[in-house]
């Protein structure tokens, strides 16, 4: 058992894919452990993506991030992180193999609908960063 950490970004939202998200994770076997809804501020977003602060595109991303609501949730299952990361596709959607999240649905390389914790050290930082122990099932 694992757990991972995910977000429907604005992009996602906006589009209607709050339940296409979460309805794929569940479809893989994965569970909902946690979930919210809430609008990041700039300054939320920034200490979100702190590990991307000195790359050209930080700027863009946190405004992007903290322009509209997201839902914030906590995946666990076997794999849960690989399994997410498997369903998104590749970060940039024209790379995203057919029929994940990203190549179905993203825009361009930063409106791409979703995030997925990218290892455990990652998913150790982003669970906390939104959720509380309490709020863990
Ligand atoms: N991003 C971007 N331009 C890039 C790379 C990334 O706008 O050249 C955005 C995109 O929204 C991506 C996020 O920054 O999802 C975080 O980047 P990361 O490399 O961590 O990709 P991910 O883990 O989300 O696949
Ligand atoms: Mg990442």
């Amino acid at each position: 058992m694992e757990m991972t950490f995910s977000i429907v970004k604005p992009d996602g939202v906006k589009k209607n894919l709050i339940g296409e998200v979460i309805g794929r994770f569940e479809g893989q076997g994965l569970k909902i452990s946690a979930l919210k809804m809430l609008h990041l501020t700039k300054k939320e977003a920034e200490g979100f993506y702190a590990v991307h602060k000195a790359r050209p595109f930080f700027e863009s991303l946190t405004t992007f991030m903290s322009e509209g609501p997201i839902v914030a949730m906590v995946i666990s299952g076997n794999k849960a992180i690989e399994k997410v990361r498997q369903l998104m596709g590749a970060t940039n959607f024209k790379d995203a193999a057919p029929g994940t999240i990203r190549a179905d649905f993203a825009s361009d390389i930063e409106h791409n609908i979703v995030h997925g914790s990218d290892s455990t050290e990652s998913a150790s930082f982003e669970i906390p960063y939104f959720f509380s122990a309490m709020e863990l099932f």
